[in-house]
């Protein structure tokens, strides 16, 4: 399989060269040169599969470069029991992505935050730590993975990083900002190539440190300095698996269609979803939800696609979702367009100058329904209410981003054909988000047994003043 870029450049590059990497050279994000098709034979087939074996033929569509023996071993050891541990009680954690039905048939979660750090960031991130290590390895090389995050993405990046060959992690967070939980799952790691960096600032300031860091191409050059953002194909590829599975886990035959409902933040989760409708999964609606940040809800409502300034961007209970530009959206975008990169980089230069684009009266938004998507947004207020309806009506607590998801699903479920079913995909537990849940249920949500009592746990982490040079200093000393 061949990659190309959504901006037209000429290279062709395969999986692995793309893997460490980011944008392609021309600023584009890379997507497979054309959508393998499963057939039908297929799907009947795949039904019977682990999530593991099922994760491995999807895979080696996208992977031709690892040979198949080494991605099945790879897969094999993502995709087990003992990492995806946390499925609810009753739920059968060796499907790894079991489905929990609400209304048997109808209604359902496609439990996504069953491992380690309880988001669904974990699904791919596990399968990325694998990779790299597997293809540092072969090369001789190492990366130090530079990254800053407010919560989830950080602390899923340092659990499929710990311990790994060739792989250093320098992850920034903003001192005294995220939760109790969350600083003691990060900062009670004790492996030596996991570094936390504790920021006497905002997420912005830790952010803006490591696009200077990446930005000085010398020692980003030298220090073998990486990501592993969410525009990282292999984060996407390996979402799109649990599409897959969670189809099989909501129907009894292929004739059967069901809708994703996706609580959304980089569109990076339901790209993927996207995907695998395109490969002929039968997906009769992917309900994209967002919260007040709605960025994406408004494109698909009215064909604007308008970025918004940092200071539009509110800070929510849902805040892993709170976004200003979907940095994953312009993958869907060249699809729409019909896949023609000149198309894109126009519309592109649009939103790299920081302003928007708008697509209303033209043929390609014409085309939207062709793509099965419709979209909602929902409040803080939606949340509360949609944790206690959902808390009454069905004994489950659903944390916050989920609720979102809800919330938008209900909306759109009687818009639905009779019969199919609607799976919310669950971002999160909502033990991440316990301030929330106490506001809504006025009590404490569910703690899965193995992580009582971490905010006990001795901390590792280095505090720092907003500095660039001090940042680097602590790279260069530690590699
Ligand atoms: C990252 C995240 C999202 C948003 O996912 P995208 O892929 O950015 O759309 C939603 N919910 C939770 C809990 C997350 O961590």
């Amino acid at each position: 399989m061949k990659y190309v870029s959504t901006r037209g450049h000429a290279g062709r590059p395969e999986f692995c060269d793309i893997l460490l990497g980011g944008l392609a050279p021309d600023g584009g994000l890379y997507l497979p040169e054309t959508y393998p098709r499963v057939s039908r034979a297929e799907l009947d087939a795949w039904r019977k599969l682990s999530y593991a074996e099922l994760a491995f033929e999807i895979l080696s569509k996208f992977i031709t470069d690892i040979p198949p023996a080494d991605l099945k071993a790879i897969c094999d050891k993502t995709y087990t029991a003992q990492v995806y541990r946390h499925a609810r009680p009753g739920d059968d954690a060796a499907q790894i992505t079991p489905v929990h039905w609400l209304e048997k048939g109808r209604l359902g979660l496609l439990e996504l935050s069953n491992g380690p750090t309880l988001a669904f960031k974990d699904m791919a991130m596990q399968l990325l730590g694998n990779l790299f290590e597997y293809v540092l390895d072969k090369r001789g090389e190492t990366i130090n993975i530079l990254g800053a995050t407010s919560g989830d993405t950080g602390s899923a990046a340092e659990y499929a990083m710990r311990g790994k060959h060739g792989v250093r992690v320098f992850m920034l967070s903003p001192h005294g900002l995220m939760s109790p939980f969350q600083r003691a799952q990060m900062y009670s790691l004790q492996d030596d190539n996991i570094h936390n960096i504790a920021v006497t600032g905002m997420f912005d300031d830790a952010q803006d440190i490591v696009k200077a860091v990446s930005n000085d191409a010398a020692f980003k050059a030298k220090y073998k300095i990486g990501a592993v953002n969410s525009i990282n194909w292999a984060r996407v590829a390996a979402q799109v698996v649990y599409y897959f599975k969670g189809y099989f886990g909501a129907t009894e035959s292929s004739d059967q269609q069901v809708a994703f409902c996706v609580p959304s933040g980089n569109f990076g989760n339901i790209c993927a979803g996207h995907i695998a409708r395109m490969m002929g999964l039968p997906v009769a609606k992917l309900i994209l939800a967002t919260n007040e940040n709605d960025v994406l809800d408004e494109f698909f409502r009215t064909g604007v696609y308008r970025p918004r300034k940092a200071a539009e961007t509110r800070v929510t209970s849902s805040p892993s979702m709170d976004i200003s530009k979907a940095s994953n959206f312009e993958r869907f975008a060249f699809d729409l367009v019909g896949r023609d990169p000149k198309k894109v980089a126009a519309l592109w230069a649009e939103v790299d100058a920081g302003r928007a684009f708008d697509l209303s009266g033209t043929p390609e938004f014409a085309r939207l329904g062709e793509f099965a998507f419709v979209s909602g947004a929902s409040s803080h207020a939606d949340r509360l209410a949609t944790i206690r309806q959902v808390y009454e009506q069905y004994g489950v607590t659903l944390d916050t981003h989920t609720a979102d998801g809800m919330k938008v699903a209900w909306d759109h479920a009687a818009g639905l054909p009779a019969g199919v079913p609607l799976l919310v995909l669950e971002t999160a537990l909502p033990v991440k988000f316990a301030e929330t849940i106490r506001e809504a249920l006025g009590h404490e949500p569910e703690r899965p047994a193995d992580l009582e009592g971490i905010e006990k746990l001795p901390q590792r982490v280095e505090v720092m003043a907003p500095d660039v040079e001090a940042v680097k200093r602590f790279i260069v000393e530690r590699v």
